[in-house]
């Protein structure tokens, strides 16, 4: 496994092994996963998905200041290079490109990257400039990497379907590759930012999977039940926590993220076989989770 510091070097790197697997039974395409370290069984799928879909592994860790806001958790964000290379080499990453700030932002900057529409609601409404810092990036990343696939968590489902739009929208030659969402056993979906919890707010925190899983069920059950009722109730069932403080609790058609009685009435996603997401942010104490479900409208059935 190979470490570099400059993008020079990354590039360098990364085209000497294109160069060395050509027509190697493995291939040489490039598979990439972008993170912000201090990794865990999440970020470890999506290297494993890349390893077993690509003849190159690359990884990135970067703690991308413009995509905090004022006054977020850029400065305590956990990090521990040393473990996050161990599972990188255990997962058989190629390259690891792990920038400094000044590596990746060396001048005053003049080109943000904006994807407009799906950025409106969720965490786009709540942390404003977020995607802009996310889309700007990734851009940067995949200018640097040029991967033919990128492997993203639908934990952050906004920013799967921010990046693919951009990637559409830009003729980035690309493939955003979804993989699903890591839980521990008991259900809370793993986060680098999980650590920040005390014990009573980890414990807490398991009403935000269990209260998805529990709307899954009711809509998949075939129950006559509203997207308005059931964001009801998992509001209601979120707030009996005394620790909890809901940021949002939103259903909305996926991966266009508008509500679904405006643009996509449940009829027309029904017959599109389009999906709908049901999405939560919440706050314990300083730390804000976020968890959500995806589903399939066809095998679901809601009722307006
Ligand atoms: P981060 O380091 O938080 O920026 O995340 C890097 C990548 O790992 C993103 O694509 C996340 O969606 C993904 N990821 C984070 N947590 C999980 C999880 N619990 N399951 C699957 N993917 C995850």
């Amino acid at each position: 496994m190979k470490i570099a510091a400059t993008i020079a070097e990354a590039r360098t790197l990364i085209a000497a092994l294109r160069e060395e697997r050509r027509g190697s039974e493995q291939g040489n395409a490039v598979g990439f996963v972008p993170t912000m370290g201090y990794l865990h069984e999440g970020h470890a799928s999506l290297l494993r998905r890349s390893r077993a879909e690509s003849g190159i592994s690359v990884l990135s860790i970067f703690v991308n200041p413009i995509q905090f806001g004022p006054g977020e958790d850029l400065d305590r964000y956990p990090r521990s290079e040393k473990a996050d290379l161990e599972l990188a080499e255990r997962e058989g990453v190629d390259v690891v490109f792990l920038p400094s700030v000044d590596e990746m932002y060396p001048q005053e900057r003049k080109t943000t990257v904006t994807v407009t529409g799906v950025t409106e609601r969720l965490c786009g409404a709540s942390r404003p400039g977020h995607f802009d810092g996310v889309a700007t990036v990734v851009s940067k990343l995949f200018h640097i990497v040029k991967p033919d696939k990128a492997f993203f968590g639908a934990k952050d489902a906004q920013q799967v379907a921010v990046l693919q739009k951009m990637v559409i929208d830009l003729n980035m030659d690309v493939e955003i590759v979804p993989c699903p969402i890591i839980r521990e056993e008991d259900g809370l979906a793993l986060s680098s930012r999980n650590v920040y919890l005390s014990s009573e707010q980890r414990r807490e925190a398991l009403v935000l999977s269990r209260s998805l899983r529990e709307a899954a069920e009711r809509i998949q059950s075939g129950e006559s039940v509203s997207p308005r009722r059931i964001v009801e109730d998992v509001t209601r069932a979120i707030q009996a926590s005394p620790l909890a403080v809901i940021d949002y609790v939103e259903m909305l058609a996926f991966p266009d993220l508008v509500p679904l009685d405006e643009e996509h009435g449940l009829s027309d996603l029904r017959d599109s076989g389009g999906s709908l997401i049901l999405a939560v942010a919440v706050k314990f104490g300083t730390t804000r989770l976020i968890d959500n479900v995806i589903m399939k409208l066809k095998e679901a059935a809601l009722h307006v």
